[in-house]
């Protein structure tokens, strides 16, 4: 927006000491540019810090002609997105995600949103970036765990929708790994497209929006079980195996795709099994959880490397899949 006269920087503390700087001295001289910094982490993206986020723009006479910019990971993102959502019933933002997986899921799709006590994402609101930046430099300061998590997001993607994509991931898996600026562009670029794609296609979720959801399903119940000690791509890591696994299962999936599967998030360092969890747990789990009803629940399969189907399946039909994850894959 070119009419805009003041522009405020979201940013946390982590992401403030590495790139704030950087970002305000390459803004034109003739915006009023302030920064809102909170403390990085997912337990800091809530209404408290909305509220203070709000008092700042009041203080500062922030008008709906003004801009938000989103400099950081998904907290950042969700939390800066819902408050330009709205303040002054909406106000336009800029998303610069620094993450691997803000950069190719949360920037994309105009979910906003902050947790509400221990309810993930409870209040929130759809809003549209008016631009996303991204430079792949920022990914030079990720720790490789999260780099993981990045990658999770991304093998689903391709799973989901691109046999093509899926394969360049295995056969670049190298330059992807070493953080080459072109291939981590090129990868970022391609996953984009998917998901804006699937989105476009569903935009407030009636339908084959749910195949991004491909791995969640078991995923969301190990992360919850595990206490949120693992990281969120890593359970989906471990989902996609579980729903791969399946999908082998009912002949949908070659066991050749089945193992390619395993190898290649087994590469990129994603786990496909976890300990000390019990089956009757994790089928618990999903009943509770918000997106299953009846003791059904939507499922996402493959039907081969590059293409999903949703299915409607009794929970304690998916007794096998999660059993297939609580021990070391020992087909080989
Ligand atoms: P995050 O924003 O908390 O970032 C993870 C950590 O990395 C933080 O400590 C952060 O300070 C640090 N960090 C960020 N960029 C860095 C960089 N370039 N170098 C070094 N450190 C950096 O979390 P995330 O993993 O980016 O995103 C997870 C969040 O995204 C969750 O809250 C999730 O709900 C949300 N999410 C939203 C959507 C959506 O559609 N809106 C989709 C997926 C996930």
């Amino acid at each position: 927006s070119c009419t805009a006269t003041k522009i405020c920087i979201a940013s946390d503390s982590t992401v403030a000491a590495l790139y704030l700087q950087e970002v305000v001295s390459v803004l034109r001289p003739e915006y009023q540019v302030d920064s809102f910094v909170f403390h990085a982490g997912e337990e800091h993206k809530n209404l408290d810090t909305v509220r203070d986020f709000y008092r700042m723009l009041i203080e500062k006479h922030y008008s709906r002609k003004d801009l938000l910019l989103a400099l950081g990971g998904g907290v950042v993102g969700d939390l800066c997105g819902f408050t330009a959502a709205t303040y002054l019933r909406g106000i336009d933002f800029i998303q610069v995600p620094t993450t691997l997986l803000a950069q190719v899921d949360s920037s994309v799709g105009g979910k906003t949103g902050v947790d509400f006590e221990q309810f993930k994402n409870m209040v929130g609101a759809f809003h549209q970036p008016r631009l996303v930046y991204m430079n792949m430099q920022t990914l030079s300061t990720l720790n490789n765990e999260l780099f993981t998590c990045g990658m999770g997001e991304i093998l689903k993607s391709a799973l989901i929708y691109d046999a093509a994509f899926y394969q360049w991931l295995g056969e670049h898996r190298h330059e992807v790994l070493a953080r080459d600026h072109e291939a981590l562009a090129h990868m970022v670029r391609e996953c984009c497209r998917i998901k804006s794609e699937v989105v476009e296609s569903d935009p407030t979720e009636q339908g084959i929006r749910a195949i991004l959801n491909f791995g969640h399903t078991i995923g969301h119940a190990v992360e919850k079980l595990m206490h949120f000690t693992m990281l969120h791509g890593q359970c989906v890591g471990i989902g996609m195996a579980a729903a791969a696994w399946l999908s082998f299962q009912k002949g949908l999936l070659k066991d050749n795709e089945y193992q390619l599967i395993l190898e290649l998030n087994r590469y990129y360092g994603l786990p496909d099994h976890v300990e000390g969890l019990r089956t009757e747990d994790i089928l618990q789990a999903m009943a509770s959880d918000k997106k299953a009803s009846d003791g059904n629940t939507k499922f996402i399969l493959l039907d081969r490397i590059g293409h999903a189907v949703i299915e409607t399946l009794p929970i304690a039909s998916l007794k096998g899949a999660a059993e297939s994850i609580l021990k070391e894959e020992t087909a080989h």
